[in-house]
Formats: structure tokens, C-alpha cells, sequence
């Protein structure tokens, strides 16, 4: 009696022991395809405090990330205990311009890409190291640091193919901040694959005359560097991708991020969408992240001060305060976005009800005359009562007769 009592005692215990491992591996698991990213910092001639955190967040909102962040000792500080566990992840993000690792974390990093380890080098980080050989060949291409010849040629976009300089000459250099149109040169890559051919890259430090090893270097694009606004008159290459051992770079020298209160490099869209498509491509070798709606053009500059893609209700909010003369911008995103969907009846239904709501909300007329005008080409019978209700009105009189009329419903 008392026997099968304690062992169904211990049946009961155990099976709660078992449930409660269950609970805590179910609250630890991560998502399915979560890809481990660990951001090095602490030291940069940039506002690192402000850079690491928005490219964590850069990350986290592409939903395939769980990103920490190391900061290393500060400038002058002892480094002999930094050591950081790169085995751990699948991407290594450098946002890091300082003193010197120890030999022991530099090994370690080497092995770690020479076994497939997957790189980011994001803006200053290829200033550092410019004695440390594999570090060099690593990134690629580097700037400052009293970097020469000695360091390797300068590369560049010329007539359709990339040159390797050799001719003496210092290493890394940009001119004032401006917009400048990014160019794609492979359409091909998984990064910027479907990406606009070329786009408006917002403000930012265009870096030119970058030298180093430049071994299985693969340029995807590159922009003009304006002699007009302090550059060097070349297609200096802006984003690019590196093979070192079984390891994946990508390497993208835009995002400067200073002491001014703006970021707009790192809210540019652009650089947003192709760092996480970059990161994801250097942790797994493919990219999965669907291509957002509203990227730049060669025309404007699109920026995402919230890292991501406004939602279709903080989109109809931004459209509502629309003025002639003012920016369409907001209008054009939604014009995109219904162009894009225009073969699902079932979005275009979902669009038509959002624009139905702004059409009998206190929004600016311009607003609704823009929206009409949409509407007369992929409105239902739904958006017919507020078309009628704003024909009475003398400031919407005109496009919702038009639109009327086109739906065929007046
Ligand atoms: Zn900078």
C-alpha cells in the first residue's frame, strides 16, 4: 500500500517536474527563425549610444532578428577582459571604431567568420584596425587610420565595370552631408533583388577613396560622389558584400549617425530595408524579408522615422491634412500601395472602405478630391452615398461628380 502510494506520489511529481521544464522551454523557445544578432560597440568617433540602439531596433522590427548589444570598455580603458561569445550568433553587426581587441578576441572573430560566421559592417566601422590584416580583409574596403597604397587599391564603378586602383593616395574620404541616388549594379543579389534600380538615399556622409585588400569583393551599389558638394568625382561603392573563408560580409557605409538630435541616414528607407535584408542574407546566406511597399525612388527620398512602413490607418491620418502645393508624399505612398494590391478585390475593398472614412471625416478637401479621383477607378457601390454627399459640397463638387460619373452611378 504504502509503496505504490509513494510511487504514485513521485509519478505525480515527476510528471509536474516535466510539465514545468515544458513551460519553461516554451517561454524561452524563440520564434521559428529567429536569427541571433550581436551588435558590437562602445567605442566610435559616432554617437554609438544612439546608432546601436536604432539598429537594434532596425533589426527587431524585421521580425527575423533577437539582437544584443556588447559595448565594449570605453576609449583608453583596459581590454584584455573582452571576449565576446561570437559562436553564440549568426550575424555579427560592427558598429564599433576604437582601440584594439585582444589577441585572443581577434583570433576568435577571425575563426568565427572563416567558419561561416555572417558580418555586418555598418558606416565607421571600417575606420578601425588598419594594421590588423584579416580585419581588413574581412570589410573589404577601409577608410582613415592613416590607411595608403599600402592598404590595398581604391574601388570604384566605371563604364559599367568595377576598376581597382592602384595609384598612392590616402584612404577614406567623404565630402559634405547631402541626398545622393544610390544605384543598384546587381539586381540580382538576394539583397537587392526587386529593390528600385536606383533610390534617393536621405542625408547623409557619402565615404569615397576606401582602400583595402578588396578580395572576392562583390559590389551591389554604388553612388556618384559630386565633386559639386566636396566629393571625388567617382561611383565610389556604397553597398557590397565580401567572402572570407565559409563567412558572408555585407557591407554598407551608409548611416552616419551624429550628435544632431536627426538621424536621417539611418530613418532612410533605403539603407533600413537593405541593412536588414544585408543582415539576413550574412547570418543565412539567403534573404526571406519581403520587399516593403513604399521604398525611394530616383526622385524622392522616403524616410521611416519609426524604422518601418506606416501602417494604411497612420497613412490615412498623414493623407487627411493634404494640401495643394504641399507635399503628396503621404498620397503617393497610397497610390503605390493600391497599384501594388490592385489585382486583389479583397484589398481593394479593404482600401475603399479606409478612403470612405476619410471621405466623411473633417479631412482637407484637396485630401478627398485626391482620394475621389482614385476612387473613380476601383470604387464599389459602397463609396457611392459619400460621393453623392460630397457633390453638395462646393469645394468637392467637382471631382465627385467626375468620380460619379466614371463609376457610371450618377
Ligand atoms: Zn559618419
Amino acid at each position: 500500500m504504502k509503496k505504490i502510494k509513494i510511487s504514485s506520489r513521485l509519478k505525480s511529481f515527476s510528471g509536474l517536474f516535466v510539465s514545468i521544464l515544458l513551460l519553461i522551454q516554451f517561454i524561452s523557445c524563440e520564434p521559428i527563425g529567429k536569427n541571433r544578432a550581436l551588435i558590437i560597440t562602445g567605442q566610435n568617433n559616432h554617437n554609438w549610444e544612439k546608432s546601436s540602439v536604432l539598429l537594434k531596433d532596425i533589426l527587431y522590427i524585421s521580425g527575423i532578428f533577437k539582437t544584443d548589444i556588447l559595448i565594449s570598455p570605453a576609449q583608453g580603458e583596459d581590454m584584455s577582459g573582452f571576449l565576446p561569445s561570437f559562436k553564440k550568433y549568426n550575424v555579427i553587426v560592427l558598429d564599433y571604431n576604437g582601440d584594439s581587441w585582444p589577441d585572443q578576441t581577434k583570433n576568435n572573430f577571425v575563426e568565427y567568420v572563416k567558419g561561416g560566421g555572417g558580418v555586418v559592417v555598418y558606416h565607421a566601422a571600417n575606420n578601425p584596425f588598419p594594421d590588423w590584416k584579416e580585419f581588413n580583409e574581412i570589410i573589404g574596403l577601409g577608410g582613415w587610420g592613416n590607411r595608403d597604397e599600402s592598404s590595398g587599391p581604391y574601388v570604384y564603378w566605371e563604364n559599367g565595370e568595377i576598376i581597382r586602383n592602384n595609384s598612392p593616395g590616402r584612404g577614406g574620404d567623404h565630402g559634405e552631408q547631402h541626398a545622393f541616388l544610390v544605384v543598384n549594379r546587381d539586381k540580382e543579389h538576394p539583397v537587392t533583388k526587386g529593390l528600385p534600380e536606383s533610390w534617393m538615399h536621405a542625408r547623409d556622409e557619402l565615404y569615397g577613396l576606401l582602400r583595402g585588400p578588396a578580395t572576392n569583393l562583390h559590389v551591389l551599389a554604388t553612388a556618384y560622389s559630386d565633386t559639386a558638394t566636396g566629393g571625388d568625382g567617382r561611383h565610389e561603392p556604397v553597398l557590397f558584400t565580401i567572402g572570407y573563408g565559409e563567412g558572408r560580409i555585407f557591407h554598407t557605409v551608409l548611416g552616419h549617425a551624429g550628435g544632431e538630435d536627426e538621424t536621417p541616414a539611418m530613418e532612410c528607407a533605403g539603407f533600413i530595408t537593405t541593412l536588414q535584408r544585408g543582415a539576413e542574407w550574412a547570418a543565412t546566406g539567403n534573404v526571406t524579408l519581403d520587399l516593403p511597399d513604399n521604398l525611394p525612388n530616383s526622385a524622392s527620398v522616403v524616410k521611416w522615422p519609426d524604422f518601418r512602413p506606416l501602417t494604411l490607418d497612420e497613412l490615412m491620418v498623414k493623407a487627411s491634412s493634404y494640401k495643394v502645393g504641399k507635399s503628396r508624399k503621404y498620397l503617393a505612398d497610397l497610390t503605390q500601395r493600391i497599384r501594388k494590391d490592385s489585382n486583389s478585390p479583397k484589398m481593394l475593398l479593404k482600401y475603399e472602405e479606409k478612403m470612405i472614412e476619410l471621405l466623411n471625416s473633417e479631412a482637407t478637401s484637396d485630401s478627398k478630391n485626391y482620394l475621389m479621383k482614385e476612387l473613380s477607378w476601383m470604387g464599389s457601390d459602397k463609396c457611392i452615398p459619400v460621393l453623392k454627399e460630397l457633390k453638395k459640397n462646393k469645394n468637392t463638387e467637382e471631382m465627385a461628380s467626375y468620380a460619379l460619373e466614371r463609376l457610371s452611378a450618377d
